[in-house]
């Protein structure tokens, strides 16, 4: 059963054992079909495929990305489960890069120029940026002869200016080995704040925003004009409010202390702050911000101390950051928590009515198509914005791919 409007684009976001895909229609309204294989390389490989109003599960061997990337191709184009007759029908694909590094301040077209630059930046993103080359390798073997869209997470920090981004270290150390705040979660910022700005019915550049995306992993962004000014994730991905399992800010000091005086090895200390932090580390229950609300909800002290943390934690951002921009115009809740938890963003505003924040709590129990979930009368509008950095992928990947094509025209 084939789909009638012919999709186009290909969204790839490629991680070490995972592949996940989207396929657009050329207008961008629709996705006809997405998929997530798992567990590449390991026991119990899956692969999962939503077409057509239903998803297709079936346990297999998929030893390597490559074999992962057939699997995609054959479920495609499969005369039952498929959206399209022939893989040529994919005229574009896009692909999710985390690092960019000070070199990529934009999506690019892939080229093997970009591809080399691209290997320039995986000291900086050692987990990341290796699985994602090896999906642009591996597409652009089953696709020669498509145009192929690099986006990158960190690409909207690259406005942030030099007082906001350098750290007060030996200058050296920025201007050799650019070490620097980059920033993460860029893609679904710069979404967010486009279509927050949209459903202000205000031009986005003419916005003071701080945008909290509150998922496994947080970012708080402070955008002004539409440009990231700063953002609270940095060099690595510890930095800024507690998230799932990563600590959020700590004192260096204490890395010291852990290694000189506990013992601990540099591995172990990286491994703690990395993977036993944060929501899991606080609660010792578990990383998922529902479970920790239910079991606070049952009286689990510590489980309410985290949800307390992270509040806390999230707020002292959007204080300092409206004091950064010199005021608010909107503050804005994506990602998991920030879209489906109203007792997390109600406690976040608790104490935010000097920024002119007032909190309509029906509203925010349930938020409406203009996702308002402040008063009429609030100074500043507070909202919940779905992110979608499938979709952004998708928008940039037309965008620069016709533009090449007119170009070559
Ligand atoms: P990722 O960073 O992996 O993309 P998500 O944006 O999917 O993460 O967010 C995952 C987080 O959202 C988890 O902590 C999860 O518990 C939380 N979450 C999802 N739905 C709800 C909900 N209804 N209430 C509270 N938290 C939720």
């Amino acid at each position: 059963m084939l789909a009638e409007c012919s999709p186009v684009i290909l969204v790839i976001n490629c991680g070490s054992s995972t592949l996940k895909y989207q396929l657009y229609t050329t207008d961008l309204k629709v996705v006809t079909a997405k998929g997530l294989i798992s567990k590449i390389g390991e026991d119990g490989s899956r692969v999962e495929h939503a077409a057509h109003g239903s998803k297709h599960v079936r346990v297999m061997p998929v030893p390597d990305h490559h074999t992962a990337f057939t699997a995609m191709i054959d479920r495609l184009i499969d005369p039952e489960v498929g959206v399209i007759k022939d893989i040529s029908e994919v005229t574009a694909v896009g692909h999710r890069a985390v690092h960019g590094a000070d070199t990529f301040v934009k999506s690019s077209v892939i080229n093997d120029e970009v591809i080399a630059k691209l290997e320039e930046c995986v000291p900086l993103a050692p987990l990341h940026n290796p699985p994602n080359l090896v999906g642009i390798v591996e597409a652009r073997k089953l696709l020669p002869d498509v145009p192929q869209v690099v986006v990158f997470d960190t690409a909207f920090h690259q406005t942030m200016p030099e007082y906001a981004h350098v750290y007060a270290l030996p200058y050296e150390l920025y201007s050799e080995h650019r070490i620097r705040r980059y920033g993460f979660h860029g893609t679904s910022c710069r979404f967010v704040n486009q279509r927050a700005a949209d459903m202000l019915g205000r031009p986005v550049d003419e916005l003071k925003m701080v945008i909290c995306h509150l998922g496994n992993g947080v970012t708080i962004d402070a955008i002004e004009n539409g440009r990231s000014v700063d953002t609270s994730i940095g060099f690595a991905t510890f930095s800024g409010v507690m998230m799932g399992t990563r600590s959020g800010d700590v004192d260096p000091g204490l890395i010291f202390y852990l290694n000189k005086q506990l013992g601990m090895s540099l591995g172990d200390i990286e491994a703690m702050l990395y993977k036993r932090s944060g929501l899991l580390g606080v609660s010792g229950i578990s990383n998922d911000m529902r479970e920790v609300e239910e079991r606070a909800e049952g009286g689990c002290e510590r489980c309410e101390l985290a949800l307390e943390m992270f509040a806390y934690m999230t707020r002292k951002y959007i204080g300092s950051y409206a004091a950064a921009l010199g005021g608010l115009d909107a503050l804005v809740f994506t990602a998991g928590i920030g879209e489906n938890s109203p007792s997390m963003r109600a406690r976040i505003c608790e104490k935010l009515g000097f920024l002119g924040i007032a909190i309509d709590s029906d509203a925010n129990e349930a938020p409406g198509d203009d996702g308002r979930i402040s008063t009429r009368a609030s100074r500043t509008a507070a909202m919940v914005v779905p992110t979608d950095e499938e979709k952004m992928i998708a928008i940039d990947t037309l965008r620069l791919t016709e533009k090449a094509r007119a170009a070559a025209a």
